[in-house]
């Protein structure tokens, strides 16, 4: 394919459930995010919205295969479909255009077409009918081993009418989903590892925009830890956008849980204030929920028990979108959004600094809230502490 020829995208998106006024948001959210997207492509970009459709023109040179992915981490987007134009100089040249347009992109000409034209600018001399019967003839003359199906073609070939004329007959697939911003705020729960990167990407996916918490606990976990968790909020905000990464120190929590509670309940325990904290900062941000990497059954902190204590320390809905995924299924999503490469270099976390020999598996939300009670004394004022040095990365 000579992807020079290309100036401008037809971006498609699924219109289901995207009706009345919806519609019109849907629409605008999809044109910001892709502006954004473009931003870091490079080159510069024309993005329009006109009679239901988005286009994407350049102005000017532009890596075409950069681009395409940009547009490709868009969510919203369900196909990308490269155009090429020219000016309308009458319809014996929009035939030559159209004789050379399928002669540089398909060198096989055996294959069936379909002309499919569309007029935005009723002052043009043929309806759309007319336009597919002629360029079909000129076709079918020049290229004698191509033949048309209007039900099944090989190749649909789009021609639209508009201030110039405009044609494509490839679509390049989107990531499907929403537009980032329809869906309103959440919170993610952003460890190092290779599962709640996923988790917020799921989340997102569906239009809803992230900002992100880490527990950081210096010096038992180090600077290069954390530069990890900022490179994975780079890597989700190429799809969510810009990120707000709050990094809490949870070090003198942890060490406090470690000092009064038995060390089998040390990880549920932390996790519910890992749940409480984020709580609290998300009720500040307008954030709407809460999002974890958690599976059933991955680890003993994950058991249905552990995830019952886990869900009761906070009220806002919880989302955890991997819950049934088992772990290839949780790599293989994170090595197409490109994050596993950097969730599994071997930097410690948080909690696996302090786990047990034998944490408990099947915690009983009681025996767990008895031993809370023992932190009685100081936790209220570590968190406050915790909550007053909540260090703000902004991520994009
Ligand atoms: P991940 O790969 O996402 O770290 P995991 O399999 O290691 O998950 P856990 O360590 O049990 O699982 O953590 C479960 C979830 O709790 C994580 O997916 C994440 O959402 C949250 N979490 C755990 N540790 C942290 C942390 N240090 N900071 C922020 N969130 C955390
Ligand atoms: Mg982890």
């Amino acid at each position: 394919m000579n992807t020079g020829l290309y100036k401008a995208f037809l971006i498609k998106y699924a219109e289901i459930g995207v009706k009345g006024k919806n519609r019109h948001l849907f629409e605008e959210a999809l044109v910001r995010q892709i502006k954004y997207a473009l931003k870091k492509a490079g080159g510069s970009f024309q993005v329009t919205r006109t009679s239901g459709r988005i286009y994407v023109e350049a102005i000017g040179e532009f890596d075409f295969e950069d681009v395409v992915a940009y547009l490709q981490a868009v969510f919203g987007i369900s196909g990308i479909c490269p155009m090429v134009s020219m000016a309308d100089e009458g319809f014996d040249q929009l035939c030559d255009f159209v004789v050379k347009y399928v002669d540089d992109l398909y060198q096989d000409k055996h294959r069936s077409f379909k002309i499919a034209a569309r007029r935005s600018r009723k002052d043009y001399p043929l309806n759309s009918m007319e336009i597919n019967a002629k360029v079909g003839e000129v076709l079918l003359e020049t290229y004698p081993d191509m033949k048309v199906d209007v039900h099944n073609p090989d190749i649909m070939i789009h021609i639209e009418i508009r201030e110039k004329i405009y044609m494509y007959s490839e679509v390049i697939p989107g990531p499907g989903g929403m537009p980032v911003g329809t869906n309103g705020k959440a919170m993610l729960l952003l460890s190092g590892g290779i599962d709640s990167p996923v988790a917020g990407y799921m989340i997102a996916k569906r239009g809803v925009k992230l900002d992100a918490v880490y527990f950081h606990a210096p010096p038992y976990t180090s600077d290069r830890a954390k530069q990890k968790v900022v490179d994975l909020a780079r890597q989700l905000s190429r799809y969510a956008g810009p990120v707000y990464l709050h990094v809490i120190n949870f070090t003198d929590i942890q060490l406090y849980i470690y000092e009064k509670c038995p060390h089998e309940e040390l990880t549920i325990i932390m996790r519910r204030y890992m749940m409480r904290i984020a709580e609290h900062i998300a009720g500040e941000t307008e954030c709407l929920g809460l999002i974890t990497g958690e599976s059933i059954g991955q680890v003993a902190s994950q058991t249905m028990q552990s995830l019952a204590a886990t869900d009761d320390a906070c009220q806002m809905p919880v989302y955890r979108p991997l819950i049934g995924f088992d772990k290839m299924e949780i790599v293989k999503v994170a090595e197409q959004i490109h994050t596993y490469e950097t969730s599994i270099q071997p930097f410690e976390d948080c909690c696996t600094i302090f786990v047990a020999k034998h944490p408990v598996t099947k915690p009983k939300l009681s025996v767990i809230q008895k031993h809370e009670k023992m932190l009685e004394d100081k936790i209220e004022q570590l968190i406050q502490t915790a909550l007053e040095t909540d260090e703000i990365i902004i991520v994009s």
